[in-house]
């Protein structure tokens, strides 16, 4: 996606006039955010959900990629209607909805990873003491949120969520044994995502180390994130 992404509106459309009609022209039109934190001009589908705007938004300093795990748009949206979901759905057809402003955060990363054991970079004596904490998600989450992103993973209130919808297929519960299989996404999906993360990089300074599959950043099923964002 480049900096200067634009989209072509047609002008001009009297109705009284056939030569008005006749000379209708392009201009380009620039994608920008809007100063209510949604996206303008990109051809989105804006559905503001309300349960899903919480408090105010940091940064956002990061983009967790994820999956609905449902079939449908609709159950997706449907389930946002209980405030845990987040900023942008991507439906099979490439339709993009951003359903939350940019300005506040949701609820869509839980419980944060320890980003440096995941790195292998902690500090000795933070390394006993995290694994001597053995499982337990809390007490690393409380331990990494005090940190600054990115020493941490991101978290709701310093990222935006992007949900794909693609079901889980094969090994998805968490009993099985095998790796978990998902549906790939369409190209359609792969396209809108790539023009949602191309605008969020433009307008936040973000890189593609900012860029999170949120499996590997908390506790979901894995590969829940990957395969949806092809970094250029
Ligand atoms: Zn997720």
């Amino acid at each position: 996606m480049s900096a200067t992404m634009k989209k072509y509106h047609e002008v001009g459309q009297s109705t009284t006039s056939q030569v008005d009609n006749t000379q209708r022209k392009e201009v380009e039109v620039e994608v920008y955010i809007g100063e209510n934190g949604y996206v303008q001009n990109a051809g989105f589908t804006i559905k503001p959900i309300a349960a899903l705007e919480k408090g105010k938004m940091d940064g956002p300093k990061a983009i967790v990629l994820h999956r609905t795990e449902g079939a449908s748009v609709q159950s997706a949206l449907d389930s946002a209607g209980t405030g845990i979901g987040t900023h942008f759905y991507v439906d099979k057809d490439g339709t993009v909805y951003q359903t939350a402003s940019l300005l506040k955060h949701t609820y869509h990363v839980g419980k944060i990873k320890s980003r440096c054991m995941v790195d292998g970079t902690c500090p000795a004596d933070e390394t006993r003491q995290i694994t001597g904490w053995g499982w337990s998600p809390s007490k690393v989450h409380n331990h990494e949120k005090v940190k600054a992103y990115p020493a941490r993973y991101p978290m709701n209130t310093d990222s935006v969520g992007i949900e794909t919808v693609s079901r889980c297929v094969k090994n998805c519960g968490p009993k099985d044994k095998g790796v978990p299989e998902w549906e790939p996404p369409t190209a359609e999906q792969k396209s809108s995502i790539a023009t949602i993360v191309g605008i969020l990089k433009k307008e936040y300074g973000l890189t593609s180390a900012d860029i999170h599959e949120h499996d590997l950043i908390s506790y979901k099923t894995a590969g829940e994130g990957a395969g949806l964002y092809d970094d250029e």
